[in-house]
């Protein structure tokens, strides 16, 4: 399962994609103009993003140029308009991993999702490592210099929220999305106070911390 944001702003379109998409079992949110697709899609929290080009407000490719620009990652998939070849080759330039030509065929959307998100899975299966730490996403373990070490599952997905995002700033509100789930209601100081506890769990020592920075004003960034 998935968390995808779809951003078409023709409604039965829109309405068709999501539904085929959530009988996939995926989570779905749709938004209908570029501005909002910005926005949202920078807030870090997606599997992956359905774009189409034509949107008001801001086009797909200038969503897409914005996303890359500010260092978010996440597959894009952008829906083109078949008669234009120009298209399909400018999204790609602009950091779109992939493109459906409309009218789409469904089957051939969905196959495209699901070759996508593999690979992200495939990214996240294997472990992380940064430091001295190694970080088993599969099996929720964490282990510095080979020993393991007993996070709760809240810094677990915290720290997990950051190695995901190596080297963004990532602010608080971003975090509580990323770990807790957009929607949660969580205070700015309790962020604070689990990474309080993840560096003293996973930072090398007592000086300043290595990994995750705190970016005054901002938030935190995770550096290698
Ligand atoms: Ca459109």
């Amino acid at each position: 399962m998935a968390r995808i944001l779809v951003v078409e702003d023709e409604a039965d379109i829109a309405m068709l994609l999501a539904d085929d998409l959530r009988l996939e079992g995926h989570e779905v949110f749709v938004v209908s103009d570029g501005g909002k697709a910005s926005g949202l899609g920078r807030e870090g929290a997606w599997d992956l993003i359905v774009l189409d080009v034509m949107l008001p407000k801001k086009d797909g490719f200038e969503v897409c140029r914005e996303l890359r620009k500010v260092g978010v990652r996440t597959p894009i998939i952008l829906l083109t308009a078949k008669s234009h070849e120009a298209e399909k080759i400018m999204g790609l330039d602009l950091g779109a991993d992939d493109y459906v030509t409309k009218p789409f065929n469904p089957r051939e959307l969905r196959a495209r999702i699901r070759a996508l998100l593999r690979r992200i899975e495939g990214d996240y299966a294997g472990s992380v490592r940064f430091g001295e730490v190694e970080v088993q996403p599969q099996r929720a373990e964490v282990r510095l210099r080979g020993q393991l070490v007993d996070l709760t599952p809240m810094e677990f997905k915290l720290l997990l929220a950051f190695t995901r995002n190596r080297g963004r700033v990532l602010s608080r509100d971003q975090l509580i999305d990323l770990a807790w789930g957009r929607d949660t209601y969580v205070t700015e100081r309790a962020v604070d106070a689990h990474i309080v506890n993840l560096r003293r769990k996973i930072e090398p020592g007592n000086s300043e911390p290595r990994h995750i920075v705190s970016v005054r004003g901002m938030g935190y960034r995770f550096d290698e």
